[in-house]
């Protein structure tokens, strides 16, 4: 008997082993690299929406959480995730320096938007009327943070490579079972997986392809992330990733010439120089329809617990609704109403009746 199952070991997965750990508890992890969003993200974490100016929900909240969590896996993986890189945005007229201005005047955004315009004068770069930076960010090489997690597991046995057959979970009153298993919790951190999950595909993930690509590009020279029409984000010598796009339509996590086409053309509106396409991946966003997470118990099978629904910004969600869950199954601590599950449960007795 093991105190919990995790199905998943993407962000939310790692996340949620980390407050077990912490916590004394004893768990297996089951993960089957079918979901590949975490080891393809950019990684950013940035507390503004760069398209309108507006502050990210719960950013504060989960900044705080976010900084101190990344920096204990990296001194107990002994190896560097957490890159901490200006944001700039680039301004395209008078009009949008104007809406900086006024968005970092209001108390929610003073504390992330710098009220200075900064320009440079960049020979690659077309920047008339300069940048505004966004304050506390920062880029996760998400990838290295899963692989180096999955061998730290892996190591101590507390890892089973493979896909989780939901159809084999045994429910009892106070425990599950599965295969030769019995736990006495069960938390999908299953991404887009979850709608091959009979327990929770009621709730509304629909899933938002990606892609990006890396460029090498020696005249470049940038050592903060640019964002304009796309992202360009410095990963290291001459390496930079492109990104990202959405789609709503593809649910594979098959790469395609269109998305390239896309993010060349995008970058090209603002970039001069020569540069060479030398990777491109793709994955699933695990995205909902209301674009808040999705935490909490099955409404009603009291051993089951979803941790997903983290959308576009994974890496600032993650350590925020990890805590928060465990601490509710832990401690019977409310869990933050707009990511709480129970808001769905209308829709799950419309379809169980
Ligand atoms: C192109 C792109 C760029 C992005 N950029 C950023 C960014 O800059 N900043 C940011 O914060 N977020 C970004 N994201 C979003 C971020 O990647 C997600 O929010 C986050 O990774 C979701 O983590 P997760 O653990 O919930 O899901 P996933 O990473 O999808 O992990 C789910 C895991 O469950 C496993 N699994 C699923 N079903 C089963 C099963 N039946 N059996 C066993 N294992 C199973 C999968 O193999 C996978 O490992 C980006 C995403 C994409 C696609």
């Amino acid at each position: 008997m093991v105190d919990y199952i995790i199905v998943g070991l993407g962000l939310a997965g790692t996340s949620f082993a980390e407050q077990l750990l912490a916590g004394n508890k004893s768990f297996v992890v089951f993960d089957d690299d079918s979901q590949q969003s975490s080891v393809v993200a950019g990684g950013l974490y940035n507390p503004v929406i760069l398209k309108r100016f507006t502050k990210v929900w719960r950013a504060h909240e989960q900044l705080k959480k976010a900084k101190p969590f990344y920096a204990r896996l990296e001194s107990k993986l002994d190896m560097r995730f957490d890159y901490k890189v200006p944001v700039y945005r680039r301004f395209a007229s008078v009009e949008e320096q104007n809406l900086w201005f006024d968005a970092s005047d209001k108390p929610l955004l003073e504390d992330f938007l710098s009220t200075k315009i900064i320009q440079k004068d960049h020979s690659c770069i077309e920047a008339t009327y300069g940048y505004g930076e966004v304050l506390g960010t920062g880029r996760i090489d998400t990838e290295s943070l899963v692989k180096a997690y999955t061998k730290y597991l892996n190591s101590r046995g507390l890892l089973i490579r493979e896909k989780f057959n939901y159809e084999l979970l045994e429910l009892s009153e106070n425990y599950i079972e599965y295969k030769d298993l019995k736990a006495k919790h069960i938390v999908f951190c299953d991404g887009f997986g979850l709608k091959r999950n009979p327990f929770f595909n009621y709730l509304p993930l629909n899933g938002t392809k990606g892609e990006l690509l890396t460029i090498h590009a020696p005249a470049l020279k940038i050592n903060f992330v640019l964002k304009s029409s796309v992202f360009l984000i410095p990963i290291g010598e001459d390496l930079y990733r492109v990104g990202a796009t959405y789609e709503w339509h593809d649910k594979t996590n098959e790469v395609t010439e269109k998305a390239r086409q896309e993010l060349l053309s995008k970058m090209e509106t603002f970039i001069k120089c020569d540069y060479k396409v030398v990777d491109q991946k793709a994955g699933i966003r695990p995205t909902v329809t209301d674009r808040r997470p999705l935490v909490g118990q099955h409404p009603e099978h009291k051993n089951l617990y979803i941790l997903n629904g983290m959308g576009s910004r994974g890496v600032m969600i993650a350590p925020d609704a990890s805590e928060q869950l465990y601490q509710f199954i832990t401690h019977q601590s409310e869990l933050d109403e707009d990511m709480n599950i129970r808001r769905f449960d209308k829709k799950y007795k419309s379809l169980n009746q």
